[in-house]
């Protein structure tokens, strides 16, 4: 390894304004941990965004490295699962919060926290999908554990042109699922179509307030957007569905009723990646190994290289971008 390495480095000055900047670092600049990286991929998730743009209180130690997720090549190791020159992949675990994170050439990371890059990923299918579509793929899994299955009725999928929206229309899909899109973009419904989708909703439908029970429209839901979104998502959903929750690009807060739960049996199932257990982890990871359809990530996939990610994060919370976006930190 070599220093100085180039990384990106949120600070903040005393009147606790942000700045960030990409900044010589050495490993001193790093976190404690017992496994170094040399960063291979890396992607720029919501968070990310949120964290760089300072919009949301995502960091809680400055200086920070952002970056939420990674894959690399180890370079050094104390932790008996891992060697050098093994490829391993990191989500999660506040890395990028409140520990330093994947915005640099080296991450110094905690061995607990790493899984081996799943057969059958490369580092950059691996970040393709990264924390959003790992997510998406929990959310799948919690209907999974309520029973639901393909044959009772189509899943809605909100914020369907983000990371987790789109990547979960690509594995449902490929489970046999009929989905159904809710988007505010509907120019991107011949790509929305392409990965999987049965049906375009236009997300205005979903935005406003929710009736305490709508028409009984889907069998169950993976909602990235949370607010009147999620509201609505529950009111319309069938008689002992599910909908699994994970975001909140429309906001943080649930304007709903109990009804859908009280007069339905609907159940409102919340789905966490960042301290998601290692065994829960290693199962979702297999499963995107097996349930995404390559052609699709890659097209669902733009690829950038370092100095891409601070303009990404910047176009992700202006919801501009599709799909997902994935760093190659050798471009
Ligand atoms: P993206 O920005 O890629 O996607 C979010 C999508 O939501 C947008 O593309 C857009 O889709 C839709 N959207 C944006 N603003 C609004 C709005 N005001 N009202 C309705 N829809 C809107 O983000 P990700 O997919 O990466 O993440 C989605 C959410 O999931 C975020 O809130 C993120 O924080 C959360 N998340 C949570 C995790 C967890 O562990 N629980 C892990 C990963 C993400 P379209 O243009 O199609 O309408």
């Amino acid at each position: 390894m070599h220093e100085p390495f180039k990384g990106i480095l949120i600070s903040r000055d005393e009147d606790r304004k942000q700045s960030v900047a990409v900044c010589d670092l050495t490993l001193a600049d790093l976190s404690d941990g017992d496994v170094v990286l040399e960063v291979e991929t890396t992607t720029v998730n919501y968070k990310d965004g949120l964290a760089i743009t300072g919009k949301a209180p995502v960091v809680r130690r400055w200086p920070m490295v952002p970056g939420i997720d990674c894959v690399g090549t180890v370079v050094t190791s104390t932790h008996a699962d891992f060697k050098p020159g093994d490829k391993a992949l990191l989500n999660g675990f506040g890395v990028g919060e409140s520990h330093t994170g994947a915005y640099a050439e080296y991450a110094r990371l905690k061995g607990d926290w790493l899984i081996p890059l799943p057969d059958g990923l490369s580092p950059l299918d691996a970040m393709a999908v990264g924390t959003a579509g790992f997510t998406a793929m929990l959310c799948i899994m919690a209907l999974e554990r309520h029973g639901i299955t393909p044959d009772r009725g189509p899943v809605i999928v909100t914020g369907a042109n983000g990371g987790v929206g789109s990547v979960a229309i690509a594995i449902l899909s490929k489970l046999g699922y009929t989905v159904i899109a809710a988007t505010g973009r509907p120019q991107e419904a011949a790509f929305l179509k392409d990965l999987g989708a049965g049906e375009i909703l236009p997300r205005e439908e979903l935005s406003g307030p929710a009736k305490p029970l709508g028409k009984e429209r889907w069998a169950a839901g993976v909602d990235a957007v949370g607010s009147h979104t999620l509201a609505n998502v529950l009111s319309m959903t069938g008689y002992g569905g599910a909908v699994a929750a994970c975001g909140l690009a429309q906001g943080m807060d649930l304007p709903t009723t109990v009804a859908p739960f009280i007069l339905r049996g609907v159940a409102l199932l919340g789905v966490d990646s960042v301290m998601a257990p290692l065994p829960l982890r290693k199962q979702a990871w297999s499963r995107i190994a097996r349930d995404l359809d390559r052609e699709k990530l890659q097209a669902l996939t733009s690829v950038i290289g370092f100095d891409g990610i601070l303009p990404a994060a910047e176009a992700i919370m202006r919801g501009e971008i599709r799909g997902r976006v994935v760093v190659d930190m050798k471009k």
